[in-house]
């Protein structure tokens, strides 16, 4: 029987046509080039991974894991639901698991809703932390998390991100990797950007500021929303975060962070902003910019673009100096790092309407007659063999349909060849926006399109 449904893609997720891709591969290839040159590297990683390993380096209490994972089982179903298990298992320490907990751990697998765990899994795995220096990594993909779609926010979206990882965590390593980020923002055409930076602290400070800053929470709990009332006790730092209202002039009141640094924390935070002035990076600080991920210390960044909504981070990123010593790896390892919303991105371009010409077809053939068409065929080789995008119609048509064709597809030039042209080896070009027509040899065709291309016409 044949199906009667149409199958869509699904509720988060879209297609990505022809049509905008052009300028998705544009954008990610310029990301690829200008990293490049502050010496990353490309890594590509798996799609999946345990869900352990995000659990343990974004945090339980974080809404990407406690709520938006996308999670299947490798194996048979167990009693047991993938979250209870898991926060089972994360009340225990880690020398206490058994070995059917860990089996069962194992046999859990998430779609990656980040690469920064990824990738720091794969820096341990090839003990990358033997190699020279600090190792510098860049990802493109897509990432996945269940979360309400709306517009800049999708189930399936992709990122474009870098990682540093290594024994230093001089604040010129931020500045540097900050300065990347704005140079290819700059260069792709997103300019009406803003930087906001800010300082979380350490394993040393942080701890006492989430203590002293829940006590404050407590005391004003019955002022704040269900979601705030919830973080004070789960996720605290969170509740800076808050967009609500009437929440905003009881978070203003409460300790910023950025007056409880310890003494290390502090100086790291001034450099940056020393180093930051140095490349003539403009940015501005924001107490509450704590990201939801537990992983990171100290640095914290976000990037904001103009027409994009309520969904307006189009870069997020910041340090994470304890995270590859809590996955396994040797201690004193440091890292830190960013991802790029690509759909966001793209989106903020497009509203701005500072696309770039991306290249287009370039030549129709036109042919008529069967002593054109292997002529016709031998051409569009050769053109495409010198890198011109050519369209060569698969069937025989009369002039006015094939140019009225490559009309509708957009190409620059028609190449006319009957059987007359084919007979005598000249050709003719027709530019297609003013209808100019010139009649060429073969190889002052090759040339006049070649030079016509070197300067950018
Ligand atoms: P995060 O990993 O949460 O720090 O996100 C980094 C960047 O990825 C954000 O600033 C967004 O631009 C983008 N992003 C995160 N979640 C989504 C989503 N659901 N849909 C589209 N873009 C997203």
């Amino acid at each position: 029987m044949t199906e009667k449904r149409q199958f869509q893609a699904i509720k988060g997720t879209r297609d990505i046509l022809p049509a905008e891709s052009a300028l998705w591969n544009w954008f990610e290839q310029t990301a690829r080039e200008i990293f490049e040159t502050y010496g990353f590297r490309d890594i590509r990683l798996p799609i999946f991974e345990e869900t352990w390993l995000f659990a343990r380096s974004i945090g339980e209490e974080t809404d990407i894991v406690s709520k938006e994972m996308f999670t299947f089982f490798k194996r048979s179903e167990p009693e047991e639901s993938p979250k209870d298990l898991m926060q089972r298992l994360a009340r225990q320490p880690a020398r206490d698991l058994r070995e059917e907990d860990l089996r069962a751990l194992g046999d859990l697998l998430t779609l990656r809703p980040e690469a920064t765990a990824g990738s720091v899994r794969a820096y341990i795995e090839h003990g990358m932390y033997t190699q020279p220096g600090n190792v510098k990594l860049y990802y493109i993909g897509p990432m996945f998390r269940r979360e309400r779609p709306q517009k800049g926010r999708y189930r399936q979206f992709y990122q474009v991100g870098a990682e540093v990882l290594g024994p230093s965590d001089a604040p010129a390593i931020d500045a540097e990797m900050l300065e990347m980020l704005l140079v290819f923002f700059e260069r792709v055409g997103l300019t009406k950007t803003t930087l906001y930076i800010n300082s979380i602290g350490c394993h040393e400070c942080r701890p006492k500021y989430v203590e002293l800053l829940r006590e404050e929470l407590r005391k004003v709990k019955d002022q704040l929303g269900a979601d705030s009332q919830r973080r004070i006790e789960t996720n605290t730092l969170r509740v800076l975060d808050s967009k609500l209202p009437h929440e905003q002039a009881i978070i203003e009141k409460l300790p910023r962070i950025s007056e409880r640094l310890c003494e290390a924390c502090r100086e790291h935070f001034a450099k940056l902003k020393d180093e930051l002035k140095l490349r003539n990076i403009a940015y501005q600080e924001n107490w509450r910019l704590v990201r939801g991920l537990d992983y990171y210390t100290r640095t914290t960044f976000e990037v904001t673009a103009a027409g994009l909504g309520s969904q307006n981070a189009v870069c997020g990123g910041g340090r994470y100096d304890g995270l590859v010593e809590l996955l396994g790896g040797p201690a004193g390892i440091k890292g830190i790092g960013f991802a790029i919303g690509t759909d966001r991105a793209i989106l903020s371009l497009q509203e701005s309407g500072h696309l770039p010409r991306l290249p287009s077809l370039e030549v129709f053939v036109a042919w008529m007659g069967a002593t054109a068409y292997p002529v016709a065929v031998g051409m569009a080789r050769k053109l495409r063999a010198r890198g011109f995008s050519v369209e060569l119609p698969p069937e025989e048509m009369k002039f006015k349909k094939s140019l009225g064709l490559a009309d509708k597809l957009g190409a620059r030039y028609a190449l006319i060849i009957g059987e007359d042209e084919a007979a005598s080896g000249t050709y003719t070009l027709k530019r297609l926006a003013d209808a100019q027509q010139q009649k060429f040899s073969e190889s002052a065709l090759l040339e006049h399109l070649v030079s016509e291309r070197g300067q950018g016409r």
